[in-house]
C-alpha cells in the first residue's frame, strides 16, 4: 500500500504539471501565432521584404523561432541568424504542410531536460490561404522546474519508504512476539498445564485477549480442581458399598457351615448395599443434570403448586416415620426457573426434614413474597446439626454423623443438589439450628420479573 502510494505520489504531480505546462504552452503560442497571422493577412502575397517590415513591428524579442512562409512553403520569414540560408527554400517542417492545409497545429514535448514545442496556423487573406506561419520554442528553464519536482519527490518518497519500513518491522516483530507468547500459553493450557498464564499488560486488544486467556485459564483450573475432587469423592463413595457387597459375598461363599439366619441377614445387607449404590448413582445423575441442556429451559413457575405437589409425593415417607406435614403457601409466588430444579430443591429439604426428625416430629413448610423475593422456609422438630458442622453440610458428599445419618438412606448429596439448584437461578439457601430445636431452611429467591412490576 506505501509502495503504490509514493508510485503515485512520484508520477501524478510530474504528469500533471507536464501537462499543464504544454496546455499552457498550446495557447500561448497559438495566440502568438495567430497574432502574426492576422497582421500579415493585410498583405496580398507573402514576400520576404514585405513580411520583414510587419515581423520587424512585432517580434522584437524574439524569444521563439519564427518561419513564415508563402503558399508554396517557401520560407519568407526566418528569425533566426540562419535566415539568410533559410530565406526562400522549402519548410521542411511537418507541421507546415498541416498549416497550408488549413489546420490549427501544436505539437509539445518533454524530452532531454528541455521542452521543445511547435505551433502553426495558416495565414489567411480574404478567405484563402496565402502562407503558413511557424513557432518553435526550446525551454529549458521549465523542464528544469519539473525536473526538480520529480527529483524532490523522488527524494521525500525514499525516506518515507525507509521509514515506512523501519517502523512496519519494529511493530512487525512487536506484535509477533506477543502474539507467539499468547499462543504458547494458549497451547499450554490446551495441553492441559491449567496453571499457565499469560503475562502482556497491553492496553490494546492483544491485551484484552491475554487478560480473556487468563480468565478462561483460571476458570478452567477452577473447573478441573473440582471435578477430580468429585471423581475422587464419586469413586470412594461408590466404592464402599461395593468393598461391602465383595466381602459379605466372600463370606457367605467361604462358610460352607453358615447357619441359615447369618446368610440372610447377609444377603439382606447385601441389598441395602446396593440400595445405597443405586441412591448415590441416582443423586450423581441428578446432579449432571443441573447442567444439562433440559434443565435450561426456563418459565415462570407458581413455587406454591411445585411444593404442594412435593409434600404430596413425601406423605407416605412421612407416614411410615411417623412425622405431620404442614404448609402455608402463598399465592402467586412465582419465579423464572425451571420447573424440575425447583420440584427437587423442595423435595430433597422435605425429605431431609422428615429423615432427620424424631418420631411423632412435624414438618412446616412456609412460602411467602418479600418485596423481590420469594422465600421458602422449611422447618423441622429434629435433631438439628452441630453449629461447627453446620458450614459442611452442603458440601458433596458430607453426611454430619455417618453412623447417625448411617441409619436414613442417604448419599451426602441432596443438599450440594439444592444448593447448586438456587445458585443457578440467583437465589441463596441457609440452614440453622431453631432455638426450640430441630432444623430451619431457609432458600429465597428474586422473584419473577412479571410478578415485580405488578
Ligand atoms: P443425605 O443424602 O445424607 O441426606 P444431604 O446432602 O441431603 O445428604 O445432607 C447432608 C447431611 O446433612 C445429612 O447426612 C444429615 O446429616 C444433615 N442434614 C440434612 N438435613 C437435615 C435436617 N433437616 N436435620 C438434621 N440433619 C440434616
Amino acid at each position: 500500500m506505501i509502495l503504490g502510494c509514493l508510485i503515485a505520489m512520484n508520477v501524478f504531480p510530474v504528469v500533471k504539471s507536464r501537462d499543464l505546462l504544454f496546455e499552457s504552452k498550446c495557447s500561448s503560442m497559438l495566440n502568438q501565432a495567430s497574432l502574426y497571422a492576422s497582421s500579415l493577412s493585410s498583405l496580398n502575397v507573402l514576400q520576404p521584404g514585405e513580411v520583414d517590415k510587419v515581423m520587424a513591428l512585432l517580434d522584437d524579442q524574439r524569444l521563439s523561432r519564427v518561419i513564415v512562409t508563402n503558399r508554396e512553403k517557401r520560407i519568407v520569414y526566418d528569425n533566426t541568424d540562419l535566415r539568410s540560408d533559410s530565406v526562400g527554400a522549402l519548410a521542411s517542417e511537418q507541421e507546415v504542410a498541416l498549416a497550408l492545409a488549413g489546420n490549427n497545429v501544436f505539437y509539445s514535448q518533454l524530452k532531454a531536460g528541455a521542452v521543445s514545442s511547435r505551433a502553426s496556423i495558416p495565414v489567411l487573406s480574404r478567405g484563402s490561404i496565402i502562407g503558413a506561419v511557424f513557432l518553435y520554442e526550446y525551454d529549458t528553464a521549465q523542464a528544469a522546474l519539473i525536473d526538480s519536482l520529480r527529483r524532490n519527490l523522488l527524494r521525500i518518497s525514499m525516506v518515507t519508504a525507509v521509514f515506512a519500513l523501519l517502523v512496519g518491522l519494529l511493530l512487525g516483530y512487536l506484535i509477533s512476539r506477543r502474539t507467539r507468547s499468547i499462543l504458547t500459553g494458549i497451547r499450554g493450557i490446551g495441553a492441559g498445564r491449567y496453571d499457565t498464564r499469560i503475562s502482556d499488560n497491553g492496553v490494546d486488544e492483544l491485551g484484552e485477549i491475554s487478560s480473556e486467556v487468563n480468565i478462561l485459564a483460571d476458570r478452567l483450573q477452577q473447573i478441573e480442581g473440582v471435578r477430580q475432587r468429585f471423581v475422587s469423592d464419586a469413586s470412594h463413595e461408590l466404592k464402599t458399598p461395593l468393598a461391602a457387597i465383595t466381602l459379605l459375598s466372600d463370606s457367605i461363599v467361604q462358610n460352607d457351615g453358615m447357619d441359615k439366619a447369618t446368610v440372610r441377614e447377609f444377603v439382606y445387607d447385601i441389598g441395602r448395599e446396593a440400595e445405597r449404590l443405586a441412591r448415590v448413582t441416582q443423586q450423581l445423575q441428578e446432579l449432571t443434570k443441573l447442567d444439562s441442556k433440559a434443565r435450561e429451559l426456563r418459565e415462570d413457575v407458581d413455587l406454591g403448586r411445585v411444593a404442594a405437589e412435593a409434600m404430596k409425593m413425601l406423605q407416605t415417607l412421612a407416614v411410615q416415620k411417623d412425622v405431620t406435614l404442614s404448609s402455608t403457601l402463598a399465592e402467586k409466588c412465582v419465579v423464572h426457573a425451571n420447573p424440575d430444579d425447583l420440584h427437587q430443591i423442595i423435595f430433597n429439604l422435605v425429605e431431609n426434614a422428615i429423615k432427620y426428625n424424631v418420631t411423632g416430629g412435624r414438618v412446616n413448610l412456609l412460602l411467602f413474597q418479600r418485596e423481590n423475593t420469594v422465600q421458602l422456609v422449611v422447618d423441622d422438630t429434629g435433631e438439628g446439626v452441630p453449629p461447627e458442622k453446620l458450614g459442611s453440610i452442603f458440601d458433596r458428599f458430607y453426611r454430619v454423623d455417618e453412623s447417625r445419618s448411617g441409619e436414613q438412606s442417604g448419599s451426602g448429596l441432596g443438599l450440594s443438589i439444592v444448593y447448586d439448584a438456587v445458585r443457578k437461578y440467583g437465589g441463596t439457601v441457609e440452614a440453622s439450628n431453631r432455638r426450640e430445636g430441630g432444623m430451619r431452611f431457609q432458600v429465597s429467591f428474586p422473584a419473577a420479573a412479571e410478578k415485580k412490576r405488578k
